[in-house]
């Protein structure tokens, strides 16, 4: 009897053999490439195949050990933090008995950082790299990243891909991409492509002519995995289910999505479609590879490098279990060091144990975005689905958006199938106020598409009240 495991994949599934040419690629060509660039990453990932297995206490002692070393470069090296324990009293020689000693610093966020840009840089860094993201969220940030700490990003997404029996090398599908990023695709980039056998879609070009050429590509391609945003890889499902286009006798083996809240419905998707696992990945450019999915399901935290807390409204770290604001501090970041960074993120630490047998920690599944949340007039907190569920049951929806303008006003944007009335305006208009509140404005609007953010994300909900008030919210 086959059965299904909680991502999706057939348990009993034999493994085919790994190719020759992903063996070279793993363990000759991408090693060579990392150490032309000067990164540790092959170093640092066989580490991390050993450590994943320590015991908690021992991984807790390398965590605290790293945790003092990177708090101590920052009080001798970075001037931000040397004016800053300074004023607090704070001697990272002293003050770093356990990993809860952090919750003595403040914490960090966009608006620190790019208001302390200069002064957040190591005087002993080497060469830096400059990264700019969010601007999807309206709040772009500038910062910079040191060659440890793209190693150890670097290396701790290797290790999870591997988790799940492919390796780089194995021919893969990406559907990603803002512009900007494609745009940097130079001919060595296109080179370095086809030998690591990667192929890039772009995500924020999904019409449906093009959508037809993306499934023939992936079919012509084979690949052993897919990456993406849960967005667009479910699009490109449902585009090819609606052709009836078969997809799931390709021998695709794990679709990696992340960079958005994964929901249940395209996790579904994504896994009927092509006949593969879900592995579900949380991180960012800035905050760094967070916490990946095995295959038994447990979201494991990076914890050789990354310390996440939860914590409430004023920045008070929460119990495992308890839901908040999720913020990092990042070992590896010692050049530019990200000390408390709160991520915007909404989740909660897991209190189970993996049935991998893996010792890392984990998160239960991210709940999103703050700004996934929405606000009552009379204050209750909610998830986003709460208004989703309303507008997918609808005969005909095809897309929708829900943007919370201000406590008083939401707008609903519709792409649909039948002709949008009165009835159900006010189908739609009764289920918002029933959720937000009988006085709030509703506006339904029937639009072509939706827009995906610049970026290429698409994003159901957004809501642009003020986000301080928002943590503590159950996701319905
Ligand atoms: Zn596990």
């Amino acid at each position: 009897m086959t059965t299904i495991s909680n991502t999706g994949a057939p348990a009993s599934t034999p493994l085919p053999p790994r190719s020759l040419y992903t063996a070279v690629v793993s363990g000759l060509l991408f090693p060579l490439q990392e150490q032309i660039k000067r990164h540790s990453t092959v170093r640092v990932r066989r580490r991390m195949d050993d450590t994943e297995y320590w015991p908690p206490e021992r991984l807790e002692r390398l965590r605290l050990e790293r945790l003092r070393r990177l708090l101590l470069r920052a009080q001798t090296q970075v001037p931000y933090y040397r004016a800053l324990f300074a004023e607090i009293g704070f001697d990272a020689r002293r003050d770093v008995r356990s990993l809860a000693g952090l919750a003595r610093l403040p914490l960090l966020d966009k608006a620190l950082i790019r208001r302390h840009s200069a002064g957040l840089r190591a005087e002993d860094a080497g060469e830096l790299a400059r990264f700019n993201t969010g601007g999807s969220s309206g709040e772009p940030l500038i910062f910079y990243i040191g060659k440890e700490r793209v190693s150890h990003d670097v290396a701790a997404k290797w290790r999870a891909t591997r988790w799940w029996d492919v390796d780089i090398g194995d021919p893969e599908i990406v559907v990603w991409g803002s512009p900007i990023e494609l745009g940097a695709q130079d001919r060595a980039r296109a080179v370095r492509d086809r030998v690591m056998r990667t192929m890039l879609l772009p995500a924020f070009e999904m019409s449906e002519a093009n959508l037809d050429a993306f499934v023939a590509r992936i079919r012509a391609r084979r690949p052993r995995m897919l990456f993406g945003y849960p967005s667009a890889l479910s699009h490109i499902a449902r585009h090819a289910e609606s052709r009836g286009q078969r997809m799931d006798d390709l021998g695709i083996r794990v679709a990696f999505v992340t960079s958005e809240r994964l929901y249940d419905e395209q996790r579904a998707q994504i896994a009927r479609t092509f006949g593969c696992a879900v592995a579900n990945g949380y991180g960012g450019r800035d905050a760094g590879f967070i916490a990946h999915q095995c295959p038994h399901g447990g979201m494991h935290i990076t914890a050789e490098d990354i310390i996440v807390e939860i914590v409430d409204d004023e920045g008070r770290p929460l119990p495992p279990g308890a839901t908040g604001e999720i913020v990092v501090t990042h070992l590896a970041s010692g050049d530019f060091p990200f000390i408390r960074y709160r991520t915007g993120d909404v989740g909660a630490l897991s209190t189970r144990q993996c049935g991998c047998g893996r010792s890392l920690p984990m998160l239960e599944e991210i709940q999103g975005r703050s700004t996934d949340f929405l606000v009552a007039q009379d204050g209750t907190v909610m998830h986003g689905l709460a208004l989703v569920y309303i507008l997918r049951d609808i005969e005909g929806m095809k897309g929708f958006k829900i943007i919370q303008e201000s406590l008083q006003s939401t707008r609903v944007q519709v792409v649909i199938d039948v002709p949008l009335d009165d009835a159900l305006t006010g189908h739609i208009t009764h289920g918002v106020r029933a959720r937000l509140g009988a006085g709030v404005a509703v506006a339904v609007e029937r639009v072509e598409a939706i827009a995906p953010e610049a970026s290429g994300k698409f994003r159901y909900v957004v809501s642009k009240v003020d986000a301080a008030r928002r943590y503590g919210a159950a996701a319905p």
